[in-house]
């Protein structure tokens, strides 16, 4: 790197004035490192793209950028990974590439058949897959027979497998009921009560799979059956610690939305239309928010106050549980955005329709952990445990639907929303091939598990980490030191009880993830070497390693503003897929995109909130040297005099962006980290001895901080002192090599 030789040069004398200089070079030059890191380990990751169009050589393209927002491209070079495993069930699922043949060609058609073999896990998975891609239609005929026909499957023995049969049945039924609700479809009142009644039915089959599996299938079912049956406490014990909360998660939903769509379709076709349109504006599809001629930029467009508009005007006729609201909230919101960014017209990109989704995902979630003290880890296990056997009971009550149309709220069980909201990060991960998605769901299955106040919440954690590292086993290896982490932190709360209880979650939640596994790539011609071999993590040899690649890297670099350099909340997405800071956008004099130089018009540009993933990020952006505390220079000027023409792309946002001066340094972030904040007090004010010790003691917190040592370099050239500025400045150079 030509920049770096030069840092070099500047070792023999003229220290002082080379310091200043190098100060500037050093923050961009920080940031340089960042992207090439990213790029040398990630040439095939596709949301990168943009990123190498900028980087790559130092001549700055312009024009002519096209971005492929198509899925699937770069996954067809991975022929072995598991995500192609699931890639091919859902575009090559081998049942409905064989009806084609066979000459059933429309999704009817299809489902006519499948319909005939609902027992059958291959033949669910591919009506699930058929179902799943919102770009096939059916006729309201065919769904209505499909409902009725997954009530009626008969469920009649109970095995290991049978459990995974049950998940994976419920959730064809969530599917097929989901169409139905975005349809304008009414179903008689028998349907709907016998789709009700069933869960009854299904709530039994959850309870005695759940036995089979707890007792062993070695040992003899009936003999210890019956023992259980006589020591009823220790039996519901037994069942909390090996149960597939999906299957109550997934009752609980179907309840709730038969229940909503009780005699008022059309109320709920409302809700439906006015949450899509409020969507629509709020990120400037219907274009309207968004003027860049004028100063009509949102202010208050943030993802919060747009709920607290769409609930307060949302009522169901009939009481739904309380989690429910948010619950259908997000669900349509999800459905509009996979609408518009699968259908042929394109209304938005994929990429654009994931960083809104994970927005909204991380929205809802923080309102979830706000509630959930974290250091009462589990307190609320044993409440959770009374309400879920409510729970089951109320479902096994065959009147139920009829109690309940005597308007009491339903029981649901603590944190569905929370549980829901995860399920839904679980889906996205498979639709996607972002690795800022992946990351993203990370965090949140972290953090949930850090968080999560009963084994509800840290199955459905766990699952979630279990699903990312069989994704990519390279990039989420450290899932098993999270896992050790978080035990550590059980036992340091002298939380014994929890402890086991979560091992054994943990060695549950693995052997059933195995399961599902098991289905998937049994429905895939690639299974065929055997069913056990081919879930072997050694097998799936990649290619192209995506390895090393910083997570928290590609999350940052996909929300970083290119005039600023840094993770940004309030963004934009123009036409050609490049992003931008809303305060930049306002600034731009010449109204071009600074990547690309594409003309900007006011109907292309869509608004891009972040601030959710922004805010909870923040620390660790900050910690990384991803956001850089912004420090009022006196001379901000003179850094620039500087020529530093290798720097290309600097210098054409530089130039193209004068007015902003958006030098590095002297930039003015919003939400400064707390600890931060008292060492820029000192600096503004001059107070350079009282920020060094500051920064000092700071940096024992966070001692691979480079933004720390830059900001230390910073102060020992205010106070003269530029061996010790030199110094910093390359420790922090060494850290980024
Ligand atoms: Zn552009």
């Amino acid at each position: 790197m030509a920049s770096f030789q030069k840092l070099k040069c500047l070792n023999n004398g003229r220290k002082r004035s080379a310091v200043n200089e190098l100060i500037t070079m050093i923050m961009m030059i920080i940031k340089h490192q960042i992207d090439c890191f990213i790029n040398l380990n990630g040439g095939d990751i596709k949301q990168l793209e943009i990123k190498e169009e900028n980087m790559e050589g130092s001549s700055s393209q312009s024009g002519g950028t096209s971005t492929n927002t198509a899925p699937g491209n770069s996954e067809n070079n991975n022929s072995l990974s598991y995500k192609t495993i699931l890639y091919e069930n859902m575009y090559n699922n081998r049942i409905l590439l064989k009806l084609e043949e066979d000459g059933f060609i429309t999704p009817d058609e299809k489902s006519k058949e499948l319909i005939k073999e609902l027992s059958e896990i291959k033949y669910l998975y591919a009506l699930k897959v058929l179902f799943e891609n919102l770009q096939n239609e059916f006729s309201s005929q065919v769904l209505a027979n499909l409902l009725e026909a997954l009530v009626d499957t008969p469920f009649n023995h109970y095995s290991k497998e049978s459990v995974a049969r049950l998940e994976l049945h419920l959730r064809t039924l969530v599917t097929v009921l989901e169409r139905i609700c975005f349809s304008p479809i009414v179903l008689s009142k028998e349907l709907r009560d016998k789709v009700y009644n069933s869960l009854a039915k299904f709530a039994e089959i959850h309870r005695k799979t759940t036995q089979v599996i707890e007792i062993g299938l070695d040992n003899n079912f009936r003999r210890n059956f019956n023992q259980f049956n006589q020591q009823s406490n220790n039996q519901d014990e037994q069942i909390i610690k090996k149960r597939n909360y999906n299957i109550d998660f997934l009752l609980i939903h179907l309840r709730d939305t038969l229940h909503s769509l009780r005699d008022d379709e059309a109320r709920f076709q409302e809700i439906i239309r006015r949450i899509r349109d409020l969507l629509k504006t709020a990120l400037n599809i219907t274009p309207g928010i968004l003027t860049i001629a004028g100063i009509n930029l949102p202010n208050d467009c943030s993802i919060l106050s747009m709920l607290t508009q769409i609930r307060q005007s949302l009522s169901f006729k009939y009481p739904v549980a309380s989690y429910y609201v948010d619950w259908r909230i997000m669900l349509i919101i999800q459905n509009n955005l996979f609408i518009w960014s699968e259908s042929s017209e394109k209304i938005i990109s994929k990429k654009f329709s994931e960083l809104v989704l994970m927005e909204y995902i991380w929205s809802f979630l923080e309102g979830e952990w706000v509630n959930a003290a974290d250091k009462s880890i589990l307190d609320s296990q044993t409440k959770f445990d009374e309400v879920s056997n409510k729970v089951v009971k109320s479902l096994k009550n065959a009147g139920g639907f009829l109690n309940e149309l005597a308007g009491n709220e339903p029981i649901a069980l603590p944190h569905t929303l929370w549980f829901g909201i995860l399920d839904l990060a679980q889906n996205l991960i498979q639709r996607s091939s972002r690795i800022a998605t992946y990351g993203l769901c990370y965090y949140l299955a972290i953090e949930s598990l850090n968080k999560a106040p009963s084994n509800f919440i840290q199955f459905k954690s766990i699952e979630l980490l279990l699903h990312l590292y069989n994704v990519d086993n390279k990039m989420f290896s450290m899932i098993e030191i999270d896992f050790d982490q978080y035990t550590q932190k059980l036992s340091e709360n002298n939380l014994e009880d929890s402890l086991e209880n979560f091992r054994n979650l943990l060695t549950f939640v693995k052997e059933k993830y195995h399961e599902d596994l098991k289905i998937l790539s049994n429905n895939t011609g690639k299974g065929k070497e055997g069913k056990g071999k081919s879930l072997n993590q050694n097998s799936y040899l990649k290619k192209k390693q995506t390895s090393n690649s910083n997570i928290l890297d590609v999350i940052a670099d996909e929300i970083t503003c290119p005039i600023n350099s840094e993770p940004t909340d309030q963004l934009c997405i123009l036409k050609c897929q490049h992003i931008l800071a809303i305060s930049n956008l306002k600034k731009l004099k010449q109204k071009i995109c600074p990547n690309c130089r594409e003309k900007i018009e006011d109907n292309d540009i869509r608004y891009l909130p972040q601030n959710s993933i922004y805010k909870n990020l923040y620390t660790k952006f900050f910690e990384s040297g991803h956001i850089l505390p912004s420090i009022e220079l006196e001379n901000s000027d003179q850094l620039y005099d500087s020529d530093d023409s290798d720097n290309s792309e600097f210098d054409f946002i530089l130039i193209k962006n004068s007015n902003i001066s958006s030098s590095l340094l002297s930039r003015i972030t919003k939400k400064q980290h707390p600890t931060y904040q008292n060492i820029i007090k000192e600096i503004n004010e001059k107070h350079y001895e009282k920020a060094e010790s500051l920064c000092k003691e700071f940096l024992n917190f966070f001692p691979k901080s480079y933004s720390l040592r830059c900001i230390l370099a910073y102060i020992y050239r205010c106070l003269n002192n530029y061996e010790q500025a030199h110094l910093y400045l390359e420790e922090a150079i060494y850290l980024n090599l």
